[in-house]
């Protein structure tokens, strides 16, 4: 059987933990109608990925595929070992648009963050708009909401 997470990232990347995010988590958790629901501060920049729901990442301007060799070179230049990422300015191959890892298409959603809160559910499928704006509301800053599954 699967592992599902509901997870939730401060849509700008370099955010700080705030002092909501206890209340966030609860609030996942009784959303996701979750028992085990946490939050996790790496202090430094992370990939918050989807896990096995993974399909694919498209260039924000002309929506053309970005290649994995690609993506995998631009990770490797923005990771900086212990310090964790830092998100260089990158130029797509497709029509030459300056992007970060951060705001490239990923399908389904993914992104980077200093922290992330998360709860463990039975696979109920993604936070609808609705429930994100609601996390919005208690965690007081804008959030991207990532459904992960492994
Ligand atoms: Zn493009």
């Amino acid at each position: 059987m699967s592992d599902h997470f509901l997870v939730v990232i401060p849509a700008d990347p370099e955010a700080l933990l705030p002092e909501s995010a206890v209340n966030v988590r609860n609030t996942l958790a009784a959303i996701g109608g979750s028992r085990e629901a946490r939050v996790k501060d790496y202090g430094k920049l992370q990939f918050i990925d989807c896990g096995e729901m993974f399909e694919g990442i498209a260039c924000p301007a002309c929506e053309a595929a970005i290649t994995t060799e690609q993506w995998h070179a631009w990770m490797d230049s923005d990771w900086h070992g212990e310090d964790g990422f830092h998100l260089h300015r990158h130029t797509t191959p497709c029509c030459a648009v300056d992007v970060s890892l951060n705001t490239l298409n990923y399908l389904p959603h993914q992104g980077f963050a200093r922290w992330f809160i998360s709860a463990r559910n039975a696979g109920r499928g993604p936070l609808t708009t609705d429930e994100v704006r609601d996390l919005e509301r208690v965690a007081g800053i804008s959030l991207r909401a990532i459904a992960q599954m492994y």
